[in-house]
């Protein structure tokens, strides 16, 4: 047995979460410019390259992929992909295979990831006005993402609806968006707002609504009552007494949760990032290259786990986006 991945605060990494590319057939204003550069192919970890990434870290003890962009579902034959990581879910070594999308491509998918043995996904909405939908995604088209909630659900898998809280936005949907995932059977979660990337102009203090504001006016109408499921990343979650619906409240810039943070991102581009909240990355795409030997591989996969560091910094307490960070959401998943 080849020892699991501790880092040096003695977290143990069972989570790794994947970017497959950094393309989208969205610009959500609070994730992309409109005029995106994006990255020459070259520069892509091919199928075969992420197979052999995310087979090494599942060797070294990960124990769930998440699955992520960009918009994963864009990626071409993305399934084939997610059929050869099905291995090791039937193997027992990996537990769970997920991922995290809009919606868009859904309604084409969502069959071949059920049988692939994904069983939830997180589907990221922030309203259910279709005028309102274009307007924060730009170039988004609601009828269609519903169309994928539907086949998703069809499909047997368990779906998650993620909301980016945003001030003088959504606020007025908090009730219609809980009403309708409680309708169908789908958990929430809100997640705040961060300070990522420069996105030409668009004020992103502005858009801050913070979730304990969110909260309390839950609180208003329901029974809140906190559950103590941790799942090592910055959610916490409450259980709506009333309808038994799971809330959750993603609030990186609020909470300290870098405690017991037990994952690490991987680009699109082979660069490990080992915290959400700081730049420093490794090169996993040279060391992949350069030898068919997975033990070249593994051995820099540990070389940058020994840099995880302790803790984020991101700071709004003065009203400016300090810490804030340059590089995009789309970059390294989210
Ligand atoms: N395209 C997929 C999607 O939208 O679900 C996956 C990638 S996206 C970058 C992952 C998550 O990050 C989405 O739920 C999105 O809403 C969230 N996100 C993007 N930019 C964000 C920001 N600046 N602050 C908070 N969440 C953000
Ligand atoms: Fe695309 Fe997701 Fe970013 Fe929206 S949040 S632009 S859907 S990657």
């Amino acid at each position: 047995m080849t020892a699991p991945l501790v880092d040096p605060f003695q977290r143990a990494i069972s989570y790794l979460r994947v970017s497959v590319t950094d393309r989208c057939d969205f610009r959500c204003v609070y994730c992309m410019a409109e005029n995106m550069q994006f990255l020459p192919k070259k520069e892509l970890l091919t199928l075969e390259e992420l197979d052999r990434m995310c087979s090494t870290f599942v060797g070294l003890g990960v124990r769930k992929l998440r699955i992520t962009g960009g918009e994963p579902l864009v990626r071409r034959d993305i399934m084939t992909f997610f059929r050869a990581m099905s291995r090791h879910l039937e193997s027992g070594a990996l537990h769970e295979l997920t991922l995290t999308t809009n919606g868009s491509q859904l309604f084409r998918f969502a069959d071949d990831l059920y049988a692939a043995g994904v069983r939830r996904v997180n589907i990221s909405l922030d309203t259910l006005d279709e005028a309102k939908f274009a307007r924060v995604t730009r170039w988004g088209r609601l009828p269609q993402v519903l169309k994928g909630i539907d086949a998703a659900q069809r499909a047997g898998l368990r779906v998650k609806i993620n909301t980016v809280a945003l001030k003088g936005f959504n606020e007025d949907e908090l009730f219609t968006l809980q009403d309708w995932c409680a309708e169908r059977g789908m958990d929430l979660t809100f997640i705040e707002v961060m300070p990522m990337g420069d996105l030409g102009g668009e004020d992103r203090v502005g858009q801050f609504w913070s979730l304990k504001d969110l909260r309390a006016q839950l609180a208003q109408r329901f029974t809140l009552e906190d559950i103590p499921k941790r799942t090592g990343g910055p959610a916490r979650y409450a259980r709506m007494a009333e309808t038994g619906q799971e809330i959750g409240f993603i609030t990186p810039l609020t909470h300290n949760f870098c405690e017991s943070c037990n994952r690490v991102r991987l680009t699109c581009t082979g660069e490990l990032y080992m915290c959400l909240g700081q730049e420093d990355m490794a090169d996993l795409r040279t060391p992949l290259r350069a030898s068919p030997d997975d033990a070249v591989l593994e051995n820099a996969i540990r070389a940058a786990i020994s840099l995880k560091p302790k803790g984020h910094d991101f700071d709004y307490s003065r009203q400016i986006a300090d810490g804030q960070m340059t590089r995009h959401m789309s970059h390294t998943g989210g």
